[in-house]
């Protein structure tokens, strides 16, 4: 495995687990609890001046991803995998031979008959998702919120629904909290670029992350943010002996939370049709059909999201029917559906 980062480092997300995602990790041998993972066992929507609670209708936690990364690579390196930290791949192309050759950052080459692309939100030159047309633009920053303000998110991850993008603040271990959103670039732009003028304007709009930041003190310098998200994006094709996961085989909005718990199927996955000798098109090819059908419904309810009318009514309606919000949750689960995306063959 090449890993570019030397140590496992922050990285924009809102860092929770949802209930495949811990079943994953829990098959892996990681033990979130140990780590530190706060249990998560409700979401609030907030949106202009009104809220609305709802139990999950699964197990869920959060975890940093600096702790959870690198449980991940402990476990692997126990697991007998070689890992390069602090080396990239600057180009991944196939030889006259059919073999696929990573050429690093210091110039030096490896070889190997088959590959995994995980690199993530970062594209590969030559293996590129399509451009992102809304130009997202996402920000987290990890705040210790005035002592009645965490004592009010306790164990809650909060949407918080605002023109141009949505947000979500949950509690992480170590008694702080992960604020992370996301803004079309167009709205960022209307506010000079700014990410101090962007977060100003979201609590204008939603009052109740305003009550959260009120007297909470950031622990970072700034936030730290990725650029041109393709979202509802699914890999269509690949080349033999290249298999695709994670953000690379599918990106799912990020208010659903389950980016990680695809990455950690599609990785099963695609180790189980590797092993099958199941040739990386085909299994490409199937992975698609399993996940299009849960990603074009979290499409749909990102886009209700970002409607105003929405916007206005959706906390009301959850206070009179908290019900569709754990339905919402439960349909745009994508990992459990396509669980069974590997081929017949056994795997041990
Ligand atoms: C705003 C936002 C909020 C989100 N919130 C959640 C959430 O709450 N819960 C959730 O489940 N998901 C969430 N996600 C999605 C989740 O972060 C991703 O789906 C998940 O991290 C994908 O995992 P991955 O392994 O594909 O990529 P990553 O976790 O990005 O890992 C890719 C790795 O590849 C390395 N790399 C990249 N390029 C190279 C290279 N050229 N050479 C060597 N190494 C390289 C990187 O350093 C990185 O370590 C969110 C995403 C966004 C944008």
């Amino acid at each position: 495995m090449i890993e570019r980062e030397p140590t496992p480092r922050h990285k924009v997300c809102g860092e929770f687990l949802s209930g495949e995602a811990l079943e994953d990790l829990d098959a892996l041998g990681i033990d979130i609890a140990a780590l530190g993972a706060v249990p998560i066992p409700y979401v609030r929507l907030a949106a202009a001046r009104r809220a609305a609670e709802a139990p999950l209708p699964f197990p869920a936690a959060s975890l940093t991803r600096k702790t959870l990364d690198t449980a991940l690579i402990a476990e692997a390196i126990a697991a007998g995998v070689r890992i390069e930290c602090g080396r990239s791949v600057q180009v991944l192309s196939r030889t006259a031979t059919g073999m696929w050759q990573a050429m690093l950052d210091d110039g030096s080459i490896c070889e190997a008959p088959t590959a995994f692309l995980a690199t993530g939100k970062h594209d590969l030159r030559g293996h590129s998702r399509p451009k992102d047309p809304q130009r997202w633009v996402a920000f987290k920053m990890y705040y210790r919120l005035a002592p009645a303000q965490a004592s009010e998110l306790a164990r809650a991850s909060e949407l918080m629904l605002y023109p141009g993008g949505y947000g979500g603040i949950q509690p992480v271990e170590g008694g702080i909290a992960n604020l992370c959103w996301v803004v079309q670039q167009r709205y960022l732009s209307c506010l000079g670029n700014r990410w101090e003028n962007f977060l100003e304007k979201m609590q204008q709009n939603c009052p109740h992350l305003a009550m959260r930041l009120a007297g909470a003190e950031p622990l970072l310098d700034k936030p730290i943010a990725v650029t041109h998200i393709p979202y509802g994006y699914i890999r269509r094709t690949t080349q033999d002996g290249l298999y695709c996961i994670g953000d690379q085989a599918a990106v799912i909005p990020s208010f659903t939370g389950d980016g990680i718990s695809i990455a950690l199927h599609t990785a099963r996955c695609a180790v189980a049709a590797f092993l099958a000798n199941e040739p990386a098109p085909l299994f490409q090819a199937r992975l698609r059909s399993a996940l299009l059908p849960q990603m074009r419904l979290a499409e749909f309810a990102a886009d209700g999201l970002n409607n105003a009318l929405a916007r206005a009514v959706l906390p009301f309606c959850l206070r009179i029917w908290p019900g569709v919000m754990r339905v919402t949750a439960r349909l745009t689960r994508v990992a459990a559906q396509h669980a069974d995306v590997a081929p017949n063959a056994v795997v041990s």
